[in-house]
């Protein structure tokens, strides 16, 4: 007889998908698994006990089995619902925004209690009477910080000297700003207006969301916004290829069959 092995853990859907004629994939971030995926099983029968708990984007208990290429839903119950984020266009995309951001960055099993308690704030944030405008590139900051990739914005990273109100720079590839002398240096910084700078370094240093009371003109939100998704877009193509990445790669490969020795190639495609 096969022995199963169970276990508990609250978790954060951050995706699911349909599987078949009644089940779904969810993917999961856990405080002490980091993200995995796992099967609810009949979830999209109107008679399962699983429906209605395991919700995008809320926070529930689950009771796990472990299986044998994915772990199996046995039970779940919700813990909070964030009703509000899913009522409210605005607040759901923010939120969606967060989701797909850990999602794309972080590995299976890799456990970070860090990026747990970051999705958690956020989505408490979001639900609250009051959401902050700037929650997206507040999470965008604080996260990147969990995983290893702060951005560095009160020094140079060229030279450290201390950044100054001024004509600086951002480089991706640096994973931070640079001062007026370095920024000219490295081709692959941009100018950063001193605004977008304040902005980001008045995020970083906000470490509570409920904190974060800073209302800025829709212009410089979106120039904010593209700082930060400029960077992430450059993690994620390094660090963990996407599936349109991977696509990208492979129909590079076929319209250049005698570049075996390509760098990108060979370390994208792993
Ligand atoms: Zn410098």
């Amino acid at each position: 007889m096969r022995r199963v092995r169970l276990y508990q853990t609250d978790a954060i859907v951050l995706r699911r998908h349909n599987l078949g004629e009644a089940d779904r994939i969810l993917t999961l971030y856990t405080p002490g698994h980091g993200k995995l995926r796992a099967i609810a099983k009949g979830v999209r029968r109107p008679n399962s006990r699983l429906a209605g708990h395991v919700e995008l984007f809320s926070l529930t208990h689950f009771q796990l089995a472990v299986g044998r290429e994915l772990d199996v839903v046995t039970q779940a119950e919700t813990r909070e619902p964030f009703r509000q984020v899913r009522a409210e266009l605005e607040r759901t995309s923010e939120a969606y925004y967060a989701l797909d951001l850990v999602d794309r960055l972080t590995p299976e099993r890799l456990e970070n209690r860090g990026v747990y308690e970051l999705l958690c704030a956020l989505l408490r944030g979001l639900d609250a009477p009051r959401a902050p405008q700037l929650a997206r590139s507040w999470f965008a900051v604080h996260v990147l910080g969990a995983l290893g990739y702060r951005p560095q914005l009160t020094q140079c990273v060229a030279c450290q000297a201390p950044i100054e109100p001024g004509a600086n720079y951002f480089s991706h590839l640096s994973g931070g700003v640079l001062c007026p002398r370095c920024g000219p240096t490295e081709p692959s910084a941009r100018p950063i207006p001193v605004d977008v700078l304040k902005v980001l370094r008045y995020l970083q240093r906000t470490t509570d969301l409920g904190h974060v009371r800073l209302v800025v003109a829709p212009a410089l939100q979106g120039a904010v916004e593209a700082v930060l998704r400029a960077y992430i877009e450059l993690l994620v193509e390094r660090q963990l290829p996407t599936e349109a990445f991977l696509d990208r790669l492979r129909r590079d490969a076929r319209l250049q069959p005698a570049a075996p020795a390509d760098p990108v190639l060979a370390g994208g495609a792993r």
